[in-house]
């Protein structure tokens, strides 16, 4: 298939930048990219070596940015919403529903996403599934449940998507049967939660210890560790205990920050998360994730200044208001400074590096995945046309959206 004159951004597209080039793809991947539009029919009398173009199939992007499928590295397929929580007494119904809400992402044009903790380990079996060609899905990279030190009872809903486990031992037992289950990465809890009352984000809840003990199973393992952290201490426990990404890292200090780049530990910031909608609870979650989002989105802002390689997550669920609105890309631009194309940048090109999958997508070169979106604007430009969907969307050279 030719994707014909499409707009190329260099920083995207391994240096080549054009207002009207074209990208071949050969079943699932990139096989040619082009500054030049594709060579039509009428035209190969000029140039004889282009053969018989009839029967190649031809999509005229007619000016529109092609780049690479997006990447979101927090969210969960289910838990968030509450998607899930309705099935709990059957797994097959768990698995249809985790199914179909993963197909969700495509709709943005997120192409490849990482699942930071299911309910009864779902997403490994819907990454399976993706995999082996059974759904139309995100690819996904997930962690099986997230390692958890006691906060609640086993009885609570939310224990659903966590693997309770306190001491070194525990966590050790806890690390190794989520990497038998499948997991690609660790995740863990180093500071209480936001969304769960009963929960302080501002306090540490794993010892040091706890944590190093999952980093080491983790590398034993060719594994990395993601955590949860919210409060300034769990974050710094979290890097000095060679944790690779800080989820949130919302409370985090200017010590903390200059820790992170030295430590070269990768922050994702979930911003849409903290998005307060309209509703019956509205003063109470103002009041609690108010001064979280005003303290995170100045640091990240500082991070950004510093030259971090920042990452791109969400913590919220594909079809729900924040990412049909596109509320991350927004909070970026708006709330933290950032230049639109380093936006882009992040939830592409430095996603893929942070997530060790470079080598496959993030970036439109010959030989990648043809995970591609097609937007109409220019996004490297004006990143606001990201809060929409996008026109065409191919999953492993298939197009599995357009409009
Ligand atoms: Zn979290
Ligand atoms: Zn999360």
């Amino acid at each position: 298939m030719i994707l014909n004159h499409v707009r190329l951004i260099r920083e995207l597209s391994s240096g080549i930048s054009t207002e009207s080039g074209f990208v071949r793809v050969e079943k699932d991947m990139i096989t040619e990219v082009s500054d030049r539009p594709y060579p039509l029919a009428d035209e190969t009398a000029v140039n004889t070596n282009i053969g018989n173009t009839e029967d190649i199939d031809m999509v005229d992007c007619k000016g529109k940015t092609l780049i690479p499928g997006l990447i979101d590295l927090h969210t969960h397929i289910t838990v968030l919403n509450q998607v899930g929580f309705n099935c709990l007494h059957s797994d097959m119904e768990l698995l249809t529903t985790a199914a179909e809400h993963a197909a969700h992402y495509l709709d943005m044009g997120f192409t490849t996403i990482r699942d930071c903790g299911s309910i009864h380990r779902v997403a490994n079996e819907v990454k399976h599934m993706a995999q082996i060609g059974l759904i139309e899905a995100p690819d996904l990279i997930t962690c099986g449940r997230a390692v958890m030190p006691t906060e609640g009872s086993e009885d609570h809903i939310m224990a659903q998507h966590v693997h309770f486990a306190d001491t070194v031992d525990e966590v050790r037992k806890a690390a190794r049967q989520e990497i038998a289950e499948g997991a690609d990465f660790l995740k863990v809890f180093t500071s209480g939660a936001a969304a769960v009352a009963t929960s302080v984000p501002e306090q540490s809840i794993m010892f040091p210890e706890e944590i190093r003990a999952a980093v080491e199973t983790a590398e034993r393992k060719g594994r990395y560790v993601a955590a949860h952290c919210h409060g300034d201490n769990a974050v710094r426990n979290s890097i000095l205990a060679g944790v690779r990404t800080i989820e949130h890292a919302t409370l985090i200090s200017d010590e903390t920050l200059e820790l992170a780049a030295v430590q070269g530990a990768y922050l994702i910031p979930t911003l849409a998360v903290m998005h307060i909608s309209d509703g019956p609870r509205k003063d109470y979650w103002e009041k609690r994730l108010g001064p979280m989002f005003r303290h995170c989105t100045e640091k990240m802002a500082k991070a950004y200044e510093m030259g971090l390689y920042l990452g791109f997550g969400t913590d919220c669920a594909a079809g729900d208001f924040c990412y049909d609105n596109g509320i991350e890309f927004r909070f970026r631009r708006e709330n933290c400074g950032m230049k639109d194309l380093d936006i882009l940048l992040q939830c592409t090109r430095n996603n893929a590096v942070i997530a060790g999958i470079e080598d496959r997508v993030g970036m439109i070169r010959k030989g990648m995945s043809a995970d591609l979106i097609l937007v109409d604007g220019k996004p490297d430009l004006d990143i606001r046309c990201m809060y929409h969907r996008p026109k065409l969307v191919m999953k492993r050279g298939k197009i599995v959206r357009r409009m």
